[in-house]
């Protein structure tokens, strides 16, 4: 009598690659640092003198509802050496939206986004995180890589405080891992009805983040820089909506 046969692995129901860049498995004493929902006086030009003054690099995922209304205060984002990613034509939740219309404002937000800038955006970061299947491949269909996050310092919330956002910039710390944060907070004007905006001095929780980092011998470095000082894509199939 023999044992019956195991069932089958069930089958994949989606190509094995459909994943988000989440993490970099680097060896070099490297956080990736992305900001998200920017261009916004008040905020992005506090970040940018904050990474400054550390010699820091970052990688923006900028609205281009916003970059139409702040042109000048993109440039300086590009002019100061940092990277540009995709966040999206507004901050429209994109699981709401049929795949073929996310595809189409894709495609026409990075074009206009690279006119702008003058140079590739390979990145892309979907609004609230929010992708399912459809999403995913509307989103990357032209190249792009979708890119999530492994530490979220919970700066859009209203109602922490900054040793809160300090405790989850903390949280999980590790090289290469891909800290989000925020230069903006996206309104009504980017489609998105998120209540009120929170209170805080960006650039001086940043500094202060950054501080810990260093205390840890961590640096913070654009996703691209971390990449070409030889670091590797971790992606992962995390759909949260
Ligand atoms: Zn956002």
């Amino acid at each position: 009598m023999t044992a019956p046969a195991p069932p089958p692995p069930p089958a994949p129901d989606g190509p094995v690659w459909a994943g988000s860049l989440t993490t970099v498995r680097t060896a070099a004493p490297q956080v990736v640092l992305t900001f998200d929902d920017g261009p916004q006086p008040g905020g992005t030009d506090k970040i940018l003198a904050a990474l400054a003054d550390t010699g820091s690099t970052a990688t923006f995922f900028v609205l281009v509802s916003r970059a139409r209304r702040f042109p000048s205060l993109l440039d300086e984002v590009v002019a100061a050496g940092h990277e540009i990613g995709l966040h999206g034509l507004d901050h429209v939740r994109l699981t709401t939206l049929p795949p073929e219309e996310v595809r189409q404002r894709t495609a026409d937000a990075r074009a206009e986004l690279q006119d702008r800038i003058g140079g590739p955006v390979p990145w892309v970061r979907p609004p609230y995180g929010a992708q399912d299947r459809d999403t995913w491949a509307g989103l990357t269909h032209g190249g792009l890589t979708s890119v999530l996050w492994g530490i979220d310092q919970e700066d859009w919330r209203p109602d922490v405080d900054d040793d809160h956002r300090l405790a989850m910039a903390l949280t999980g710390l590790a090289p290469g891992m891909i800290f989000q944060g925020h230069d903006g907070f996206a309104g009504p004007e980017d489609g998105a009805f998120d209540g009120p905006a929170p209170q805080l001095d960006r650039g001086a929780l940043l500094r202060r983040v950054l501080a810990a980092y260093a205390e840890q011998g961590l640096v913070g470095r654009s996703l691209s820089q971390v990449l070409g000082d030889g670091g590797v894509q971790l992606r992962e199939e995390r759909f949260p909506v």
